[in-house]
């Protein structure tokens, strides 16, 4: 028995039955079995948590693949060789560079900071030396196949293993630390190393990011470094800025806000912010941080206390308010706004249109525009239309419902061409009046010839009234056909039972309501309200 980990408590309520190999919790009923524990407790799916306690209990796994179990092992080979060499002679440079970076040597360590010596084959040789076949290297994207035979893919560079979420060696990053050549180098991708499901640094950062309900993302291995070694244990690195719905899936297990922290110099880029949305309609609530003028997180971090770095997370901006200040001023620019407008629109037509419709107000302004042609962006695709489009025709104006109805019950009853127009299943949802909707229905589904009649002798009077409204109310529209008045009276039927719908789903409980049907109806809206 045991303080429970599923909810803060002073006395223990949390039971594990050895017998029966589970665990019950009296406080919040929690329950379940070693497996169902660790996917809780640590985030994983059944997969991963399989295989973390597999590899607890030095068990493996039957179902693993043999060629990923072959990779996975010459990876912690290598693993061992680069942190070696960071330790030894060979490693003397490296140790320096990091040590200018502010890199302890027990930073290395904890972090396991390797080292691949400037030889062209030593980590090949290693390998070799432990019964590793060529394949094998080849197979894990160590070593690149040259003409003299196999060569290491790192050379002279600091390594940083990429590890996956339950903390496993699948591929490695490293930085070159003198003389030419690209400054960052990777592993291929292959069966264990899929860049767009990764983050660098997750394993690590999974359980800050869960308790404090964020996380924090930057671009590359260092900026993530410098944060964990600052305290901000919940970053991880995208290692790039295009980012991808897996690794937003990955970020929302844990927490559903997250602080974006990218160089000043690369935030504000379409790209960049494209992938910012990709992570917004996925479900996380993305904040952008600001850094000054030219600065990366790791630059900043290493000349600021941590309580500087807290304070620009703390004035992060919601995206959708930074993507509309960096797009304000070409927003005013004839020359831009077009191009600003499409950038814009793309972006927000991502999101649900309530999460858009917190920022009305801010995006009318620097848009200038107004709230209904903003609407009208949102559900087109996000393709602007011209602003200088044709008018359409002015709606009749707005008469008392009834009206309405009773109208359209006499087109109705008058005119085959309308009935043509109308399923009596549409007529129901436009039509709230009682005898307007029996009205309507007999028009639609019987032979109207005597039923006026009929109705007079049998002291329907309330639905030859309504007719009798009707007749008047069209002809005091100025229309020279029926067909025109039908379509008139019609949107206006439309338009207001679609603002019924929406006023009726907008009053449920927020978790009540249906998303999808909202947006289809603030779509329809824009067809109708004319
Ligand atoms: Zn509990």
């Amino acid at each position: 028995m045991g303080l429970c980990p599923f909810h803060q408590e002073n006395t223990p309520s949390f039971h594990v039955y050895s017998d029966t190999q589970s665990y019950y919790c009296f406080g919040c009923h929690e329950s379940g079995d070693i497996f169902t524990y660790i996917m809780k407790t640590e985030g994983l799916s059944f997969p991963e948590a399989l295989g973390v306690l597999a590899d607890r209990a030095g068990i493996k796994l039957e179902a693993y693949h043999r060629e990923e179990a072959d990779i996975s092992s010459v990876l912690e080979l290598a693993e061992k060789f680069f942190t070696g060499s960071m330790k030894g002679n060979a490693g003397g440079a490296a140790r320096a560079y990091m040590s200018r970076r502010k890199f302890t040597p027990e930073d290395l360590a904890r972090y396991s900071l390797g080292y691949s010596p400037n030889a062209w084959d030593s980590l090949t040789l290693y390998l070799r030396s432990k019964g590793i076949p060529d394949k094998a290297i080849l197979d894990a994207g160590l070593a690149l196949e040259g003409k003299y035979g196999l060569y290491d893919r790192f050379r002279g560079r600091v390594i940083f293993p990429i590890r996956d979420i339950t903390g496993k060696v699948i591929a490695f990053g490293g930085r070159i630390i003198d003389g030419d050549g690209v400054k960052y180098i990777n592993s291929p991708e292959g069966p264990l190393y899929r860049k767009r499901r990764n983050l660098y640094m997750l394993d690590a950062a999974r359980k800050a990011i869960r308790e404090k309900g964020r996380s924090i993302l930057v671009e590359g291995y260092m900026d993530a470094l410098r944060l964990h070694k600052s305290g901000f244990t919940e970053t991880v690195a995208s290692l790039g800025t295009s980012l991808t719905p897996e690794q937003a899936g990955l970020l929302s297990r844990y927490a559903d806000t997250c602080f974006i922290c990218y160089d000043s110099d690369s935030a504000g880029q379409e790209a960049t912010i494209k992938g910012m949305y990709t992570l917004a309609e996925h479900g996380l609530r993305v904040h952008v941080v600001h850094l000054p003028r030219g600065k990366d997180p790791d630059e900043f971090l290493s000349s600021y206390p941590p309580e500087k770095f807290e304070a620009l997370l703390r004035s992060a901006k919601p995206l959708i308010m930074m993507h509309v200040d960096s797009l304000r001023p070409a927003l005013q620019n004839w020359k831009t706004r077009r191009t600003a407008l499409n950038a814009l629109f793309e972006g927000l037509s991502r999101l649900p249109l309530d999460d858009v419709l917190q920022y009305m107000g801010s995006i009318c302004e620097a848009a200038a525009m107004t709230p209904e042609v903003v609407k009208s962006y949102l559900l087109k695709d996000s393709q602007p239309v011209s602003a200088d489009r044709e008018k359409i025709p002015d709606a009749p104006v707005m008469k008392h419902n009834d009206e309405l109805e009773a109208g359209m019950c006499a087109l109705l009853w008058r005119s085959p061409e309308c009935r043509g127009s109308l399923s009596l299943d549409e007529a129901m949802s436009i039509l709230g009046n009682e005898s307007a909707r029996e009205t309507a229905a007999a028009a639609l589904t019987e032979n109207t010839e005597g039923l006026e009649e009929l109705w007079l002798t049998a002291g329907e009077t309330e639905k030859t009234g309504l007719l009798r409204l009707g007749e008047n109310f069209c002809a005091q529209m100025g229309c020279s056909s029926d067909s025109e008045r039908f379509v008139k009276i019609y949107c206006a039927l439309k338009s207001g039972s679609i603002e019924r719908r929406i006023a009726e789903i907008k009053s449920m409980p927020p978790d009540k309501q249906n998303a999808d049907e909202l947006f289809a109806l603030y779509a329809q809206r824009g067809l109708y309200n004319r």
